[in-house]
């Protein structure tokens, strides 16, 4: 859940029917939307309709970039809609399901599907999103919304990752999990105190209730402790009575993009290492090279340009050849571009009026 203002419960049960419009992403695991075959769910609109499925697709092409599949040709489905939120909310994501079989951890569907090494819904969604119908948001995919904009494309990364794990199932009136059955991987790594981090998962239900509204909640996943110099990572725990976002969400202040809320004119398009720990941790293989995105081909009186999505710590050189056939590719001048997690312009002056292919090495 991402949300303007101040969040309220978690929901996770989501279900409609939808249809099925595959669509090819980018190496990795494939990422692929499920459009709702109603006219009017928003993303059939006929004024905004095409700019908001373009965002989404963007969201779930860079998404295919960051995770390695789990399984031989592993599709994650991701159903979407348009729907009045309320209280500020921008949008609301999740799994199709939590469960476990015999003695295993539950697991969100996408976590189990890598787990058991197979589709365990076949023609089924495994992420739900409903973004607000009524939000100001910015479809473009450079992330610069306007100062009055909420960024679509940080949204849906966002509630994608809630679909993919980053969502606990600690009942917020007893403390328990809303399953019988016990606590899902998300739960493992959670501890109350630092210096303590005892877990939460040997804890009563009524020490449990305490330690996720305590402001002293923490990560120990390994990965993502690594990432952070060692220590464990703070979750957001604020008290339960005035914010439920809580457990799910790092704090307001960590500019991670699983911050509980959004502000205008923010975006965030990459991992950090700590966020690339948590998928880490949750069972996920995170690609260590994320192939660029390019997006945004133009031509002016300055010469060829496009975009491409820089991940943080990867660096790209960008090649060309002048014919399909050529074997040779040739480096635009000047030195390797180091990603900091923005959108990057690459202007070709020489590229204006002659036939050109470009490609881009992630080192
Ligand atoms: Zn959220």
């Amino acid at each position: 859940m991402l949300r303007t203002l101040r969040p309220e419960l978690l929901a996770l049960a989501l279900a409609w029917l939808t249809a099925t419009t595959p669509t090819d992403t980018a190496a990795g695991t494939r990422f692929v939307p499920q459009y709702s075959f109603n006219a009017n769910d928003g993303f059939n609109d006929p004024l905004l309709g095409a700019n908001r499925r373009a965002a989404l697709e963007f969201a779930l092409a860079l998404w295919s970039t960051w995770l390695v599949p789990s399984y031989d040709a592993e599709v994650i489905t991701v159903a979407v809609g348009f729907i009045p939120q309320f209280g500020g909310t921008l949008a609301e994501g999740g799994p199709a399901d939590i469960y476990r079989v015999g003695s295993e951890l539950n697991r969100v569907t996408p976590l189990a599907n890598g787990f058991y090494g197979r589709d365990t819904n076949p023609g089924q969604p495994e992420i739900y999103v409903d973004f607000d119908l009524n939000s100001n948001f910015y479809l473009g995919l450079d992330g610069r919304p306007g100062t009055n904009q909420y960024d679509f494309v940080t949204t849906a990364l966002h509630e994608v990752g809630h679909g993919l794990g980053i969502l606990d199932i600690i009942n917020r009136q007893t403390g328990g999990y809303f399953r019988d059955d016990g606590p899902s991987v998300y739960e493992l790594f959670l501890a109350q105190t630092a210096g303590t981090y005892a877990p939460l998962i040997s804890m009563t239900d009524a020490e449990r209730l305490a330690a996720i509204g305590s402001g002293d909640l923490w990560w120990t996943g390994p990965a993502a402790s690594a990432a952070n110099g060692g220590q464990p990572v703070r979750i957001h725990a604020p008290p339960l009575a005035a914010d439920g976002s809580g457990v799910s969400h790092l704090p307001l202040d960590s500019g991670s993009l699983w911050s509980p809320s959004l502000g205008r004119g923010e975006a965030t398009h990459s991992l950090t290492a700590i966020e690339r720990g948590f998928f880490t941790d949750l069972g996920y293989t995170v690609a260590t090279h994320p192939p660029a995105l390019l997006f945004k081909p133009a031509s002016d009186t300055n010469g060829f340009c496009f975009m491409f999505q820089t991940a943080i710590g990867v660096s790209y050189v960008i090649e060309f050849k002048a014919a399909f056939q050529d074997p040779t590719w040739t480096a635009l001048p000047g030195p390797p571009i180091v990603g900091d997690g923005t959108a990057h312009m690459v202007r070709d002056p020489a590229g204006l009026g002659a036939q050109r292919f470009y490609r881009i090495q992630s080192q």
